[in-house]
């Protein structure tokens, strides 16, 4: 099929673009799909380390991950998905190992019987949990957004206080999501957790399988195809389903799209990459040294039973992002050691990851400006015939980068006229 018979193009083949492309197919239309990198998947390409195939993320999944589990319905890979409820985390603290309870209900509750008795602080705490219950939806984070956006760790402390902060927000965020709770805008919470359950949090031990089935669905997939101007692509429908840095420069934004590009910035992880024998490594560890500890360590993870990701904390990965890895690896392993005592023993192979992109920060202002951006921009953008999708427009996750997807390929239909559903068969499902 050349470019010109194309009805619509998707830039990039990561998750976003590649759910845009095959929700676009199943309504029947016709997609090409380019991406720069040798292969798709972008931020969740696999990697290696001698010899064995891993994926660099941490695998944690927003509570309620809809438009995740219908996709997996749809393509026959629901097993797939484990769903374990995130009960505890262990933080190490002044030389001893203690577990924290992250039951959230539970926790409120218990609040209401001790030192959170007294009337006008129940009130507060059921008017914050009603917040946090409101869904933010794409088209309405402006209605959701009640009062201000704070950032989560100014919001949790005013409302709910330090130690609810400390004990379960911050380290929840930063272990779990890889998110600050100090540069984090409060309505990330909204989408990252449900409130009137326990905090729900999905595995996804390799999301490969997910990226395989999709790109295989692909009719038109052309790798190693960087674009660089728009006008490359011929058709009346394009997708840029690209990080946000890369959009501007591309197309004629508006002045409120300019500063929501702009504005729009990614967090950096450093990883330590562990092959080690295998033994007794197959859980997940959850384990926090906070900042005043002088953790370097935010969270151990077993992703094979050979493999182990040691995350840095967030803010300590960004001051130590230059040292010489053979430094950083020492310092991350003494800080895993205090949680797994002979660990360095067990060692193949260790390697660094510089992940300059891992999720895209929702600062505080981030759901506003998109709103804003939602709402007076729609219409000049369907003219345009220039759509976006990526996690940075919804949630800073997957389940952000699949919704983005779904919904720039709805806007391309209706554009095209075309009534959005399936017309043909889903892939790997009769
Ligand atoms: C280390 C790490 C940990 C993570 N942890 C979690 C987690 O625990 N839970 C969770 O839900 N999510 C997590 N994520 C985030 C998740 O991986 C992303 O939300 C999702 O993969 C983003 O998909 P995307 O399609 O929006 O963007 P991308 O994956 O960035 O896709 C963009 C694609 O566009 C291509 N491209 C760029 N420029 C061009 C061009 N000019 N021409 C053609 N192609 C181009 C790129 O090569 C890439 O393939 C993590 C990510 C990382 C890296």
């Amino acid at each position: 099929m050349s470019d010109q018979n194309a009805q619509v193009s998707v830039v990039g083949a990561g998750l976003a673009g590649l759910v845009a492309a095959y929700t676009l197919q199943r309504a029947g239309a016709t997609v090409t799909v380019y991406e720069s990198s040798d292969v798709p998947g972008g931020r969740l390409k696999s990697r290696s380390i001698d010899g064995q195939t891993f994926q660099p993320m941490s695998q944690t999944l927003p509570s309620t991950a809809p438009a995740l589990s219908r996709l997996l319905r749809e393509i026959g890979a629901i097993d797939k998905l484990r769903r374990t409820p995130l009960r505890e985390v262990h933080l190490f603290e002044n030389g001893k190992n203690r577990t924290i309870a992250l039951a959230g209900k539970a926790y409120l509750r218990g609040m209401g019987r001790t030192r959170w008795s007294r009337p006008p602080r129940l009130r507060r705490v059921r008017d914050i949990i009603e917040w946090l219950a409101e869904r933010v939806g794409r088209d309405t984070p402006a209605e959701t957004t009640r009062l201000d956006d704070r950032s989560v760790a100014d919001f949790t402390r005013l409302y709910l206080g330090n130690r609810a902060h400390q004990s379960i927000i911050a380290p929840l965020l930063d272990a779990e999501f890889a998110l600050d709770s100090y540069d984090t805008s409060r309505l990330t919470l909204t989408v990252l957790m449900n409130p009137w359950a326990e905090p729900e949090i999905s595995r996804l031990n390799d999301a490969s399988f997910l990226i395989d089935a999709l790109a295989d669905s692909c009719a038109d997939l052309r790798v190693n195809r960087k674009i660089t101007r728009l006008d490359e692509i011929d058709t009346p429908i394009r997708i840029l389903a690209v990080p946000a840095t890369d959009v501007a420069g591309w197309v004629d934004l508006s002045p409120r799209e300019e500063e929501f590009f702009k504005t729009t910035s990614y967090a950096r992880e450093l990883t330590l990459v562990l092959k080690t024998d295998g033994t007794g490594e197959s859980t997940q560890t959850d384990a926090w040294i906070p900042p005043r500890q002088g953790g370097s360590l935010r969270r151990i993870a077993a992703i094979a039973p050979n493999i182990l990701l040691l995350s840095a904390r967030l803010r300590w990965g960004i001051e130590h992002w230059e040292d010489e890895d053979a430094q950083l690896t020492h310092s991350l392993l003494n800080h895993a050691e205090l949680v797994r005592p002979g660990l360095r023993d067990t060692l193949h192979a260790t390697e660094i990851l510089r992940l300059e992109q891992t999720v895209p920060r929702f600062d505080v202002g981030h759901y506003r400006r998109l709103a804003t951006m939602h709402r007076d921009d729609r219409p000049r953008a369907a003219n345009r015939g220039v759509f976006f999708a990526g996690d940075y427009l919804v949630g800073p996750h997957i389940e952000g980068a699949i919704v983005s997807g779904m919904q720039a390929a709805r806007d391309a239909l209706m554009r095209l006229g075309v009534k959005p559903g399936a017309t043909s068969a889903p892939i790997g499902g009769s």
